[in-house]
């Protein structure tokens, strides 16, 4: 086994071997712009990028490729789907509904329409991380014109119930746009069962390239207008000008080839994993807290509270073999808990001391197993200096005792 050990597999993935080895050709031989029309350099492109998007949209059922628009990568599709929406419908209404624990792709673009003259409603979730869908039917009104919420949550890995939200908004004539970037190739993602009119979706989350994404543009039943970002050649129904890039699109479209293939079988393997890693440290350590219902979650995700520890001696002494992270990537560098953590309302003990631990593709038992005794050793370790878990102790003891 080698260290450190990957399990921060919510931040990115590594590129697997065959998508690499998928990309190659379109670095040296094949080079061309798919957007030459005059040549094999072009039509060559041209026909790679066509493969790729056919099975992007074969991962998520899109009714054509036609719908798959090629961005840089997930913060841009949040920003494309958002901004496009809101300043193509402006005149219809001027009001958003998102979740409180979107990723800051979404939050940040909300806000920035604040300050142009947006309204914005911010669900919160409850203990589990779940919106309500009693509070999302209350927020709706004759202004609203776009519902963003995501299916897979980034940090506690809670899956938001997309289906019910979809069929709201369908029966309110109100766009859904959805995150799905933590979902889309672990899980089954379907934009037409699921009532998704936009969707993002990114390639390094699911063992592509990084600097290569997607938004989803449902092209009927309703046929979604969005204004475009960027401005140019008129690249990808003019929704998102730029010269493609081919070979990240390529690896792209391979890992979404190897996602339809595999999903069912690695997401039972993952789960089989986490709970292995769940139980195995719930086994050893008490005051040990799942973030976000343990049911409606990512198969690969295990996020934990360690009560009596101090948070950031916690991470130290984990992350010195295994990559895991707290909070978000974007945020861990403040120590302020992050605020998805927050709005569970878990208190300020156990959000100072979460660990998301991410497993993915290649992740093994015996990495699990390791994990599993390094966490509980490093836990014991700290907790064996703290005065407030010894107090703990011994005024639960007596309560037994009783
Ligand atoms: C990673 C991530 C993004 C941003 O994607 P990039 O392709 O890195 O820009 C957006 N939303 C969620 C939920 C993510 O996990």
């Amino acid at each position: 086994m080698k260290l450190p050990i990957y399990m921060d597999h919510h931040a990115t993935t590594p590129v697997d071997p065959r998508v690499l080895r998928a990309m190659l050709p379109y670095f040296k031989a094949e080079f061309g712009n798919a957007a030459s029309v005059h040549h094999a350099f072009g039509w060559n492109a041209e026909k790679a990028v066509a493969r790729a998007r056919a099975k992007i949209a074969q991962l998520i059922n899109a009714e054509t490729p036609e719908e798959i628009i090629f961005t840089s990568g997930a913060t841009e599709s949040d920003n494309l789907a958002i901004r496009g929406i809101a300043e193509m419908f402006r005149e219809k209404g001027n009001h958003i509904i998102t979740s409180a624990i979107e990723h800051r792709a979404v939050l940040d673009t909300c806000r920035y329409l604040e300050t142009q003259g947006f309204k914005v409603t911010y669900l919160p979730v409850d203990r589990e991380g779940l919106i309500r869908l009693d509070d999302l039917k209350k927020a709706i009104s004759s202004k609203t014109i776009l519902i963003s919420v995501m299916y897979a949550n980034n940090e506690i890995g809670v899956l938001q119930p997309v289906k019910e939200i979809g069929t709201i908004a369908q029966a309110r004539g109100i766009f859904f746009h959805c995150d799905a970037v933590q979902a889309v190739g672990k899980i089954p993602v379907d934009v037409r069962a699921m009532k998704m009119h936009l969707v993002s979706i990114s390639a390094h989350k699911m063992y592509g390239p990084k600097g290569i994404g997607a938004l989803y543009v449902r092209k009927r039943d309703p046929r979604t207008r969005i204004a475009p970002l960027i401005h140019g050649g008129g690249h990808e129904r003019g929704l998102r000008s730029g010269t493609l890039n081919v070979p990240a699109i390529v690896g792209f479209g391979k890992a979404a080839e190897i996602s339809i293939k595999e999903m069912k079988k690695e997401s039972a393997r993952l789960l089989k994993l986490r709970e292995r890693l769940r139980a195995g440290i719930q086994r050893e350590l008490d005051e040990v807290y799942v973030n976000g219902s343990l049911d409606q979650r990512l198969p690969g995700n295990l996020n934990l509270s360690f009560a009596f520890v101090e948070g950031e001696s916690l991470l130290k002494g984990i992350t010195e073999t295994i990559a895991v992270s707290s909070g978000s990537a974007c945020t861990s560098a403040t120590s302020e808990p992050s605020y998805v953590l927050k709005a569970l309302n878990l208190g300020e003990a156990l959000e100072h001391t979460s660990v998301r631990f991410g497993l993915g593709r290649f992740n093994t038992a015996r990495e699990v197993e390791y994990t599993i005794k390094r966490v509980v050793s490093v836990v014991k370790q700290l907790r064996a200096l703290s005065d407030l878990y010894a107090l703990d102790r011994q005024e639960k003891a007596k309560s037994a005792k009783r």
